[in-house]
C-alpha cells in the first residue's frame, strides 16, 4: 500500500456560523457513513433482481462456501467475522462470480454490502502471479477509494502478493517504473491520466472494472465523462460492476452508458415512519427560555440519551455552552468539524460515552442511534423558503418501524413559528400535543 498525503480538498465546509446549515456534500456523507457502519444494515425488504437474460435461473447463496471461493478469499472473509452473505450479497455474490463473468448494476442503502461484495469479486478474479493492474476500481475521492483500499487489505490478508495502489492526485509514480500492482483504486481524473496520458495501466488487461457511488460520481463535474472515456477502452470481456446508494433518473442512465448488458439488483430503503413517536411542542418566548424547557424536560422524565437540533451553527454553540455549565455531559457535531472527527464523536455518542448530542442539519442524515429515547427539535427544520422542511423533520425524529421501539421529541416553539408546526402535523397527518414545560405529568 502507499499512503499518499491528502490533496484532493478539504471536505469540511466553510459556511459562516450564522448561515442555516446545509446539506453536507454527497461524498463527505458517504464517507460519514462508511466510518459509522461498523455492521450491517439489515432491509425487511426483498431483493428486486432484473437479470439481462431472464431465462437463465436465478441461483442465490446462504453461505460463502457456496461460492466456492479460493480458500484464502474465504478464510479472510471469516476473519473479518462474516458469517453469511448479507441480503444484497445472496443475489449479487453468484451474478458477480459467474463464468463467464456478467456485468451487474447494484443499488441499495449505504451500509448493506456492496463495498464486501465487489472487493470479493475483485479478489477472486486476481493472478497474484501477474504484476500488473488486473482489477480497476473508480471512486469520487481520495477518502472513498481508500476506506475500498482498507476492505482489500482486511479481506484479502491471506491472498498472498495481491497487492493496491491508489490512483489519486499527488501519488507520484517516477517516470518510466511500471505499477506491479493488481488492484488499482482511484478518482476519475487521475486514472485517466495514468491510463492515457502516462500509460502506467494497460486499460485491455483489465479483468473487473468497479464503478462505486455512482450518485456521487455523477455529482462531480467531469467524472461521468471520464469515467466514460476509461470505460470505452476495456475490453468486451471485461466484467463491469456499478454501485450506488441511491438511483435516481440520472444515475440510472449514467449506469446504462456504462455498463453493457447488466443483471440489475435493488435493495429498497427501509422507510421512516413517525407511528411510533410521541411527539411534543412547547410554546417558549425565545432562547433561554427554550432551554429553560429543556431543562426542565431532562429532569422530568428519565433520559437515556438525547438528540437535540439546531437550525444554526451558532445556536448549537450556544446551546452545548449552557448545558456544558450546568453540568451536563454535552457532545456537539456541527458541519465545521472534519468527517473524521465527526464519525468519532457519532461512536462516542454509541458507546455511551456522552448522553446528549448537540447537533445541526449537517449531521440530521445518515445518523440512526437506536438507543436514542428522545429527539428535541431546539429549532423547528425551516427551508430557505420558510416552509418547513418536512423531509428533515421526518429525518431527524422518524424512526424504521422495524426497530419499533416507542420514542418522545419534544418541539421547542415559538408563538410565530406555531404555524409551522400545523402544517408539519397536518403534513404528516399526526398529533403534536401541547406540554406545559412546568408539568411534564402529560407524557405518556
Ligand atoms: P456498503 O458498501 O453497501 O455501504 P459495506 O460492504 O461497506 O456496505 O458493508 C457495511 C458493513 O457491514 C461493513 O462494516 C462491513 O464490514 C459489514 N459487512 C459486509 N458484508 C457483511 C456480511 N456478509 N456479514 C457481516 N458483515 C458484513
Amino acid at each position: 500500500t502507499t499512503a499518499v498525503p491528502n490533496i484532493d480538498g478539504p471536505i469540511y465546509n466553510t459556511e459562516e456560523e450564522e448561515e442555516e446549515e446545509g446539506v453536507v456534500d454527497l461524498a463527505s456523507n458517504s464517507l460519514l457513513n462508511k466510518l459509522i457502519h461498523q455492521s450491517l444494515v439489515v432491509s425487511s425488504h426483498q431483493v428486486e433482481v432484473l437479470q439481462k437474460d431472464p431465462s437463465s435461473p436465478l441461483y442465490s447463496v446462504k453461505t460463502f462456501e457456496e461460492l466456492r471461493l479460493k480458500k484464502e478469499l474465504l478464510k479472510g472473509i471469516y476473519a473479518m467475522g462474516f458469517n453469511r452473505p448479507s441480503k444484497i450479497q445472496e443475489m449479487a455474490l453468484p451474478m458477480m462470480l459467474a463464468y463467464p463473468p456478467q456485468n451487474l448494476i447494484a443499488q441499495s442503502q449505504s451500509g448493506t454490502g456492496k463495498t464486501a461484495a465487489f472487493v470479493l469479486a475483485m479478489l477472486s478474479r486476481v493472478n497474484a502471479l501477474e504484476l500488473f493492474p488486473q482489477c480497476l476500481c473508480l471512486a469520487p475521492t481520495y477518502e472513498l477509494a481508500l476506506q475500498t483500499g482498507h476492505v482489500v487489505e482486511r479481506m484479502g490478508k491471506f491472498c498472498a502478493d495481491v497487492q493496491v495502489i491508489y490512483a489519486i492526485r499527488g501519488n507520484l509514480i517516477s517516470r518510466g517504473s511500471d505499477i506491479t500492482k493488481q488492484i488499482v483504486i482511484g478518482t476519475p481524473g487521475t486514472v485517466l491520466d495514468w491510463c492515457f496520458k502516462r500509460k502506467l495501466i494497460d486499460l485491455t488487461k483489465i479483468r473487473v472494472f468497479v464503478l462505486d457511488e455512482a450518485d456521487v460520481m455523477i455529482d462531480t463535474q467531469g467524472f461521468s465523462d471520464q469515467s466514460i472515456r476509461i470505460q470505452r477502452a476495456l475490453p468486451s470481456e471485461c466484467q463491469m460492476l456499478l454501485f450506488s446508494a441511491t438511483f435516481e433518473d440520472s444515475v440510472w442512465r449514467f449506469a446504462r452508458q456504462i455498463v453493457p448488458d447488466p443483471n440489475v439488483i435493488k435493495l429498497r430503503k427501509e422507510e421512516l415512519t413517525l407511528s411510533n413517536i410521541q411527539q411534543y411542542y412547547m410554546l417558549c418566548e425565545n432562547r433561554k427560555d427554550k432551554y429553560q424547557a429543556l431543562c426542565n424536560v431532562y429532569g422530568g422524565i428519565t433520559i437515556g440519551q438525547a438528540i437535540i437540533f439546531c437550525q444554526t451553527r451558532r445556536n448549537a454553540k450556544w446551546l452545548t455552552l449552557e448545558m456544558m455549565q450546568d453540568g451536563h455531559q454535552v457532545s456537539l457535531l456541527s458541519g465545521e468539524l472534519t468527517v473524521e472527527q465527526r464519525a468519532s464523536i457519532i461512536q462516542r455518542f454509541r458507546d455511551g460515552k456522552e448522553k446528549v448530542l448537540i447537533t445541526t442539519n449537517v449531521c440530521a442524515r445518515g445518523i440512526d442511534v437506536k438507543q436514542v429515547t428522545i429527539v428535541v427539535n431546539f429549532d423547528l427544520p425551516i427551508k430557505q423558503t420558510q416552509e418547513p422542511d418536512y423531509e428533515t423533520y421526518l429525518h431527524r425524529i422518524g424512526r424504521t418501524g422495524r426497530f419499533g421501539k416507542k420514542g418522545l421529541a419534544f418541539n421547542m416553539i415559538e408563538v410565530d413559528k406555531l404555524p409551522l408546526l400545523k402544517k408539519i402535523q397536518d403534513h404528516f397527518n399526526s398529533n403534536i400535543k401541547q406540554l406545559d414545560p412546568k408539568d411534564l405529568d402529560e407524557i405518556e
